[in-house]
């Protein structure tokens, strides 16, 4: 049996990315823009379908920033965010000169909880501040409550920021994650469902997002033959070899899906007549989770340990495993931002675990964290 590191997610090529990597070197674009560039925009376009227009950038975070670019955030405005998720889902805001606010999760998707938010909606505005936009977040793959987010948003007219960057597969009602905000987003970091070693892009249905987005994306050049500017630009574009990447793992995306959703199964098994251990499931046939990372809660009332104790168990041999994402509201950085909502997401982060959940593990690593977790069966 191997001694390497188990990971909780780490890249997994198909094959083909190579070629595309090797024509970007044979043609010399080795730059931010060249076909790949263009080739994985139209290869997430026909995926997610619905209509989306897709914007190539350098990473997951750079598309929330210019999603809330794109709708009007500026300096000292409020925009909601869905506290349970990784920094990055709140990060742009503060970049904006903009105020988080953060909002519960519910209990059966782990994302952000329909009551709260509009619990929140009505109190900024009661405090005399219509929040700008509605960041939620898809956790683990697991869409959130699509339904009930949408009609609030609607209902006081603030547009959603889906952040998809965990969700790529993943669909509600049969329709695709990526496809439901005003605008959304999707990360190809290293350790997402596909990866482009690093990358993002934004996603919409308006074309004028698209254009707005790419224009921004290098620079903000107005057309004229100089360097001429209105406008402040970044420089968040993807670079024509990620994106070779990008398009060959397009090729492997829906067999990644099938096998991170074996990797839970797995888990399934191995605690299915466990009392006080719950896998993250999803709560009806509408959702269908990409199953990103699979985690569990564990009670230790119930069955006499913690999910810390199951955590040092792997640790020792050698397999990652993490708690749940920390709430925004907790955290040191957002210590003075508005929160609304309950304990539901400091709970979870509490009990949960992250468990390894790679599309590329082997059998005989498979067999390790089997062994490390039986041993807990047994208590
Ligand atoms: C990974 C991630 C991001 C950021 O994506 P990067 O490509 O790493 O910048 C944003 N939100 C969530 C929920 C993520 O998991």
């Amino acid at each position: 049996m191997s001694n390497s590191k188990i990971y909780l997610s780490s890249p997994h090529m198909g094959g083909e990315e190579r070629n595309f990597v090797d024509q970007a070197f044979e043609t010399n674009w080795i730059a931010p823009l060249g076909p790949n560039v263009e080739g994985f925009e139209v290869d997430l376009e026909n995926y997610l379908g619905s209509g989306s227009h897709v914007a190539a950038l350098s990473s997951g975070t750079a598309a929330l920033h210019l999603a809330l670019i794109l709708l009007g955030v500026e300096r000292g405005d409020e925009v909601i965010c869905q506290s349970m998720t990784f920094s990055a889902s709140a990060n742009p805001i503060v970049y904006q000169g903009a105020i988080p606010v953060f909002v519960d999760s519910e209990p059966k998707t782990w994302n952000i909880c329909p009551n709260h938010l509009e619990i929140a909606i009505k109190d900024r505005i009661a405090k005399g501040k219509k929040p700008k936009a509605i960041i939620a977040v898809h956790l683990y793959g697991m869409p959130y409550n699509i339904d009930e987010v949408k009609k609030i948003s609607e209902k006081y007219e603030i547009p959603i920021v889906e952040d998809s960057a965990e969700a790529l597969g993943s669909t509600y009602k049969g329709k695709k994650c990526g496809t439901f905000g005003d605008i959304s987003i999707l990360s190809f970091n290293g350790n997402k469902i596909i990866t482009t070693s690093g990358g993002g892009a934004l996603v919409s249905r308006n074309l004028k997002h698209k254009e707005k987005a790419i224009f921004l994306a290098t620079q903000a050049r107005d057309s004229a033959p100089h360097y001429q500017h209105s406008e402040i630009g970044y420089n968040y574009r993807l670079s024509n070899i990620s994106a070779g990447i990008g398009r060959g793992q397009m090729e492997v995306l829906d067999k990644h899906v099938g096998l991170r959703r074996k990797m839970n199964a797995f888990y399934h098994n191995i605690f299915r007549n466990k009392e006080g251990v719950k896998i993250f499931s999803e709560p009806n046939s509408d959702y269908y989770s990409n199953h990103w990372l699979s985690c569990i809660l564990v009670d230790k009332s119930i069955c006499g340990f913690s999910s810390e104790e199951i955590r040092l168990a792997l640790a020792t041999n050698n397999v990652e495993s993490r708690p749940l994402w920390k709430p925004m509201h907790l955290q040191p950085v957002f210590k003075n931002a508005a929160y609304y909502g309950s304990t539901i997401s400091a709970k979870l982060f509490e009990i949960g675990l992250c468990l390894p959940s790679g599309s590329n593990l082997k059998d005989e690593e498979k067999v390790k964290i089997n062994d490390v977790l039986m041993h807990f069966i047994d208590i």
